[in-house]
């Protein structure tokens, strides 16, 4: 344990804000003694993954807990393969662990950065899959009582980038484990950009897991060389009706129509008509390729990172009257704080 620790190489916004400690539990026994040492301090205690999902906005007063409990292990049945894997394995190395064993089901989640603890907090989802078509359980600790919990998915109460972790659950509970359940009766799934390319009868998983990497790779800003957190605002999902509207005034607004009836609009479009594609503020800067990720260029602080997603969030909102809602979560100096009250 160290004394005041940068937070630079545990956050992909690269941003240099410090925490009292940091901390590393390997397994879950650690983790409890870990999370009953930080709080006897009477300091906040924050669980972090691989920081692909956090800004923060200042120096952080207490202790960062590291959840790295490792482990995959699969088993089956006539119908699917079930996946139980600690939160500290990297997601992507899950997916490639499945591949290497022939079962599939996790490529078009191929390369999400961080660890497997905090898919089912996002639920996390790219080209046309989300986490919870594959997600039964999640095991979570109660960090005061010890208490081990199995939640169903039902109980995750998934939506889109959503769970119940971000909500009920966000605050002295640890997420230990995901199961996961791939079927056997596997079809591709290829509706989404660069894979409509590929021919259904004959793809593989490791050909679609390879064309995610490479559209990703030439889209989006590789967190190891710029700070970014992936997309910083969600999608937002409109009404038939406020569609028809803006469909009048912008005809070539790309939407995608829902099972309910609602329809998503790609917010990085919308952000490329205010014309923001590449914008610069402090440091804190509009992705030149895919304007919904903002981007440190270098050693802007998380409060500039805000500053510009406040002003690109008024922008979409006078011109197409829709407030963008982070995705990223925000976290101050005690703690996790209401990200869309911070950039209202
Ligand atoms: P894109 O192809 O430029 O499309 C822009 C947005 O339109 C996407 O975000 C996607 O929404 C939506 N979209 C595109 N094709 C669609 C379809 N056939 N049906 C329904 N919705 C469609 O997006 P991109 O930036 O290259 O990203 C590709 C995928 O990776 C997306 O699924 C995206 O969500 C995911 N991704 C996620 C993150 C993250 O941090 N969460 C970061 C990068 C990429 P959805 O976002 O709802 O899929």
């Amino acid at each position: 344990m160290m004394d005041s620790v940068s937070l630079k190489p545990l956050n992909t916004f690269a941003i240099d804000a410090k925490a009292k400690h940091v901390v590393t539990a390997h397994t879950e026994a650690e983790l409890l003694i870990l999370w009953r040492q930080a709080t006897a301090r009477k300091l906040p205690v924050l669980v972090l993954g691989g920081g692909s999902n956090v800004l923060f906005l200042e120096n952080y007063a207490g202790t960062a807990l590291l959840n790295r409990i490792k482990g995959i292990a699969v088993s089956e049945d006539a119908d699917a393969w079930y996946v139980h894997a600690g939160a500290g394995e990297l997601w992507d190395d899950l997916v490639n662990a499945c591949l290497d064993l022939s079962i599939p089901g996790l490529e078009n989640l191929a390369l999400i950065p961080g660890y497997v603890g905090s898919a089912p907090i996002q639920n996390i989802g790219a080209y046309g899959v989300e986490l919870q078509q594959f997600c039964e359980y999640v095991d979570v600790i109660q960090l005061e009582t010890s208490v081990k919990r199995r939640l169903s998915a039902a109980e995750c109460q998934f939506g889109y980038r959503e769970s119940i972790f971000k909500h009920d659950l966000c605050e002295h509970y640890a997420i230990v484990a995901v199961g996961l359940r791939l079927t056997k009766s596997w079809r591709p799934v290829l509706h989404y950009g660069a894979l409509t390319y590929l021919d259904t009868r004959r793809v593989t998983p490791r050909q679609i897991y390879d064309t995610v990497c490479a559209a990703r790779r030439s889209k989006l800003p590789d967190p190891t060389l710029t700070g970014n957190a992936g997309s910083f605002f969600k999608n937002p999902v409109i009404s038939a009706f406020e569609t028809e509207h803006l469909l009048r005034c912008y005809p070539d607004v790309p939407h995608y129509i829902q099972p309910d009836g609602k329809v998503k609009l790609a917010a990085g479009w919308l952000i490329e008509c205010c014309g923001l594609k590449g914008y610069q503020l402090d440091g804190a800067a509009v992705h030149d390729k895919q304007m919904l990720v903002l981007i440190n260029t270098g050693k802007t602080s998380g409060s500039n990172i805000a500053a510009l997603a406040r002003y690109v969030r008024r922008q979409v909102a006078d011109r197409f009257a829709i407030w963008l809602e982070p995705e990223v979560r925000f976290i101050s100096a005690q703690g996790e704080v209401d990200a869309v009250e911070v950039i209202s």
